[in-house]
Formats: structure tokens, sequence, C-alpha cells
């Protein structure tokens, strides 16, 4: 399959050189030439990796990594991603957070690392993978290229500004992973990378972004959405927790692609970019502002240029999509409620989305068949928040808790592009 531009003003290329990159060259974000519709063969009964090959597969059709795909995805779907029911009948639960780091990041770092082993083997030289981090996609990208060889990966971190156990997380892997604190705020962190890609002077360090709006991270995710709907029997309808968009798109693009996806709602925090879109008004980014679900504290999503590509009339966007965003304080209430209501402890991202299914079900009444809601993270790894509002302490899960029992380090780095500029030259050989 070619890639073209949402802009519509890149040529087209093969998948396979737009796997790993981040932007195409007219500024737009890389979607298929031509989307293939209602393409995916449901692989009845089989498991989550049947389900990724039978999604991912159209995409890769007539590309040099075709051969490739069903390795790549037995390398990137290692842990399950179950569909648990919740006490309420018809509720469901589709459980992302059985990978290394114990968020969805998972999926899209294991299958985005497998295409980099393919497309620069160590021949082409070290490469170092720089990636700006809220929390969860550094140590995700940081499990899924551990110890790689010919890859170093260097973590950019507002310090002070993730969950402890997230802090610990990003500098326990060493070897090949270096993590850096940065004195200032995400935006920060971001606005360094950027400047790094930017920069003639360090291309010859071959700076790789593992960006969230790469199609090798996006594309991955398809896979567990049209298997739960697959595994569902019916049509599944999703609540999809939702910051900068790459994993509600992979619902609706599994839908497209044929999986037996019904509704599909966006659960956001307090940042109302979408949901006032969805009510009508015009698309206004912003910047973001902190929440209890911080991994979503998106002000200007960039999944959503995506989104209006596929869906050119708003009117057209807003019938096949809905949006509803969760205070803080409905956060911690759900949170708080979980157990008694549903018999489950939820992660704050994952109790925005209950929070949603709940408005949903007690406007409709009864008859609006299966839900869904997409836990995105482990309960575990934002402790300080969950804990204290469920009264007793939350099991670490075994992956996790290795982690955690590592020694973790992290260096500080001034929030100045030159700051890191410097960093990187200084450790460009070891
Ligand atoms: C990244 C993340 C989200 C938001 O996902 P997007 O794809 O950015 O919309 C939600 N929850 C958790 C736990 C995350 O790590």
């Amino acid at each position: 399959m070619n890639v073209a531009s949402t802009r519509g003003g890149a040529a087209e290329l093969p998948l396979g050189d737009a796997l790993l990159g981040g932007t195409a060259p007219d500024g737009g974000l890389f979607v298929p030439a031509s989307f293939p519709r209602g393409e995916a063969r449901n692989p009845r009964g089989g498991s989550l990796a049947d389900s990724a090959l039978a999604v991912l597969a159209p995409f890769f059709a007539g590309d040099t990594l075709e051969p490739e795909l069903p390795a790549m995805v037995a390398e990137a779907f290692t842990f399950p991603a179950p569909l648990v029911p919740l006490r309420n009948r018809g509720d469901f639960m589709v459980e992302l957070f059985h990978g290394p780091t114990a968020a969805f990041k998972d999926f899209g770092a294991r299958f985005l690392a497998a295409c980099g082993r393919r497309l620069h083997p160590p021949s082409h030289g070290t490469r170092i993978v720089l990636v700006a981090t809220s929390g969860d996609t550094g140590a995700a990208v940081a499990a899924a290229f551990h110890r790689m060889p010919g890859v170093r990966v260097v973590l950019l971190y507002p310090d002070g500004r993730v969950s402890p156990r997230q802090a610990h997380q990003l500098g326990a892997f060493a070897d090949n992973v270096t993590a850096l604190r940065v004195a200032g705020a995400f935006d920060d962190c971001q606005a360094m990378v950027k400047s790094a890609f930017a920069d003639p002077e360090l291309a010859s360090l071959r700076l790789t972004s593992a960006n969230s709006i790469s199609l090798g991270r996006l594309l991955p995710q398809l896979a567990y959405h049209a298997h739960a709907a697959w595994s569902s029997g019916g049509t599944l309808n999703l609540v999809v927790p939702t910051g900068n968009l790459g994993n509600a798109l992979a619902a609706l693009w599994a839908r497209e692609l044929g999986a037996p996806v019904g509704d599909v709602v966006l659960a956001t925090n307090a940042n109302q970019t979408l949901p006032e879109f969805f009510q009508g008004g015009v698309y206004r980014g912003r910047p973001s502002v902190p929440t209890l679900a911080n991994a979503m504290d998106v002000g200007d999503p960039s999944n959503f240029e995506r989104l209006a590509w596929m869906f050119p009339d708003p009117a057209v966007l807003r019938r096949r999509v809905r949006a509803r965003s969760a205070s803080d304080e409905h956060i911690s209430r759900t949170i708080q409620q979980g157990e008694r209501r549903h018999g489950q402890v939820f992660c704050p991202h994952t109790a925005a989305g209950v929070w949603v299914l709940e408005q949903i079900r007690s406007a409709a009444g009864g008859g609006i068949g299966a839900w869904a809601v997409v836990a995105t993270a482990h309960p575990a790894k934002f402790e300080g928040i969950v804990e204290p509002l469920v009264g007793h302490r939350v099991d670490v899960p075994p992956a996790l808790a290795e982690l955690l029992t590592r020694p973790s380090r992290a260096e500080r780095l001034a929030a100045d592009p030159g700051a890191l500029r410097r960093w990187l030259l200084d450790h460009a050989d070891g």
C-alpha cells in the first residue's frame, strides 16, 4: 500500500518508507493513499496476534516488509488484550495494560521497534531514538528498544510532573537507554526534541523519532480494537480515553476496515478542545491544562488532522464520532466507586472512560447493546492518585514490579534546546 499526506501536497510513498517517520514533507500526516475499506477478514476465534495479522495485512500488501509481517506481529504482540466483563450486563473493559510497562503504548512501541529492526539494521550505523514523554510513551519506547543493537534511546521528561512510579520506570532501563529529567513542562521537552530534529549540526547523529503520529505506532493499535469487537461475537461499541487521539483513531480505522465496532465515543479529561468541536464548535487548539489523567493532558491533538481527513465534512464527522469530557471530580468519584459498582480498580484515564459510559447508560436506559471501555493503563502506575481513593494498596503487575526493583537514574537538564544539543554532542559516541 502507498501512503499520502493528509494535506495532499506530498508525493505518494510506499508504506515502508513512512512507517518510522513523523510528518509528511508538506507538514501533513501520513495516511493510506487509498484506505483498505472493509478488507480485514475475521480470523474467527484466533489470538490477538491473528487479529493483528488480519488488520495489518491490507496495509502491508505489496510492501517490501510484507513477507516480514508475521514475524513482526509475533515480536510485538507477546501479551494479551482481554475483553473483561464488568458487573453491569453488557459492559466490558478491554485491558491494554498487560505489557512490559503496563500501558497500551507498549503495543505501538513494540511494533515500531519490529519495523526499525528491519528498516534500519545496525549495519547502517547507530541511531538515537529521541523521545519527549509525559510518562507512558517514554517507558514503552525504552522497553521496546532496550538492548537493541545499533540503537540508543534518549528520553526527556518533565521533572516532577510524572508519577513517581512513571519516573522510576523511565530511569530503570540503563544499558542503551538514558533518561533526562528536564526542569520544565512537557511542552518544553517537546520543543527541545523538535529543535534537535531540525538542527543541521546534529544530522550526523541519525536522530530517529518514535513519535505517536508515526504509522508504525498507529497501525498496530487497530489490532486490539478489532480483536475485542470480533471476540464480542456481535457489535461492540467503544469508549476510548483520549488525549492525542492515536488510540481512538485506531478504533475508527478498525471500524472502517470492517471490524464490528459500533459507536465510538471519545472520553477526554478537562481539556475541552475535542468536546467543544464535537458539540458543534470550531476546532480550536490551545495549551493543555493539567488533570489527574495526565497522559490525556493534550490541548491540540495531533491526530485530529487524520480524523478530519477521514471525514472532511464536520457534520458527518460529528455523526460518526462523539466526545465527552470527564472532570477531575468525575474521575476521582469513578475510581472511588469502581469496586462497588463495577468490581474493578481503574487508572485515572480508564476512569474517565468509565464515567462516560455510565453517562451513556443512564441517558439511554436499556437496549443500547454491548459497550467496552478501553482500559489504557494499570492503576498501579498511578498509585498516588488511586490508592487514597480506593483505601487500600493496589497490586503491582509482575513486569512493572520487576522494573521498580531496579535502580533508577536520570540526568538533570535545563529546559533549553541548547542544553540538549550540547548533551547529544557530548554523548554522541558512547
Ligand atoms: C497515551 C495515553 C492515553 C491517551 O492516548 P492517545 O492515543 O494519546 O489519545 C490515555 N491513557 C493512557 C494511560 C495513556 O498512556
